[in-house]
């Protein structure tokens, strides 16, 4: 289907993109790499009368490094997220889920600030910027606010973020050294996942010192899986003491049941897929964690 008509404004600021969002309120909307907003717009689910693109703001794009974290501008594409030397030394589990996520022609139109607006349960940066505790940085007319990764996500498709207000960039705090690995569970390639698992692992020789891990689409919004890191934690790195843990990985959540499989289905898979990504975070699964 063709979209609605709609007017379309790509301010150059992000002072100019708030103006022109407060101007047009709930009768705007912002797009991005436009790979969740235009097939909406197309089937007609939302049609708004203003469109603002921020794909002119050149400050929303990059990745650099701000000492403890790495900043990544929200309008980063998700391939050069991926290809990014800094987030690869120091925050690898978003690497890792970025080579899972869709196909390479999405992955270099569709962005990382967009991804995480859009807030699908089954969208693959969801999980592992949770476990890495990020940040999100939110601009509107007030000012400037941050927004701790625990309370960015608030139901299915809904985020902290105001209708007045643009997400500008999403702080990752480093985790140098920590093994990482995601495991997305699909029927056929470049699908959303079922079910996916983020993990990452700081070794102490051969003893887990801490571990991080997210969960993808086993509830309305991205979940930590506390009690497996609660469970990982000084635990040696054996296949026995991961799978132990990794029983823990359903506590807590609220799976979807739909045609790609019921609420317990997922739970034995997030089980699964925990011990495997935990496995290979840690490098005992055959394969080099880093
Ligand atoms: C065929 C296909 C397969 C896909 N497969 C996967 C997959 O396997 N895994 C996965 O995770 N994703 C997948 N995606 C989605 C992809 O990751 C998109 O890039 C992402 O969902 C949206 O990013 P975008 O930049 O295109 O945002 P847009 O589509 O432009 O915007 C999405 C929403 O976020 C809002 N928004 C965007 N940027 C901002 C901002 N800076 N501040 C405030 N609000 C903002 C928009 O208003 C809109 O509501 C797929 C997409 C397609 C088309």
């Amino acid at each position: 289907m063709i979209p609605a008509a709609f007017e379309y404004v790509a301010p150059d600021s992000v002072e100019a993109a708030l103006q022109a969002l407060a101007e047009h309120g709930d009768e705007a909307k912002i797009i991005a790499g436009g790979q969740s907003l235009l097939p909406v717009l197309r089937m007609r689910l939302n049609a708004p009368e203003w469109v603002i693109d921020l794909g002119r703001i050149p400050s929303l794009r990059g990745v650099r490094d701000a000492g403890d974290h790495l900043v990544v501008g929200a309008m980063t594409t998700h391939a050069d997220v991926g290809d990014d030397p800094l987030v690869h030394e120091h925050a690898l589990l978003v690497t890792k889920a970025i080579t899972h996520l869709a196909d390479a022609q999405v992955r270099h139109r569709g962005t990382f600030g967009g991804a995480l607006a859009h807030a699908d349960p089954a969208g693959d940066l969801g999980a592992p910027v949770r476990a890495l505790g990020a940040t999100f940085v939110v601009q509107g007319p007030g000012g400037t606010r941050e927004v701790p990764a625990d309370d960015f996500f608030v139901d299915l498709f809904e985020t902290a973020i105001s209708e007045d207000e643009i997400l500008t960039e999403i702080h990752l705090p480093k985790h140098t050294g920590w093994g990482a690995a995601y495991e997305k569970f699909v029927r056929v390639a470049h699908q959303w996942p079922i079910v996916a698992v983020a993990a990452t692992v700081r070794l102490d020789g051969d003893t887990i010192a801490e571990a991080r891990v997210g969960l993808t689409n086993m509830g309305p919004t991205p979940l930590r899986a506390a009690a497996v890191e609660q469970a990982l934690a000084g635990q040696p790195a054996t296949e026995a003491a991961i799978a132990a843990a990794a029983e823990h990985a359903a506590e807590g959540t609220q799976p979807p049941s739909d045609l790609n499989g019921d609420a317990d289905y997922r739970r034995h898979l997030a089980t699964v897929l925990t011990r495997r990504a935990v496995l290979a975070a840690a490098g005992r699964n055959g394969g080099p964690a880093l």
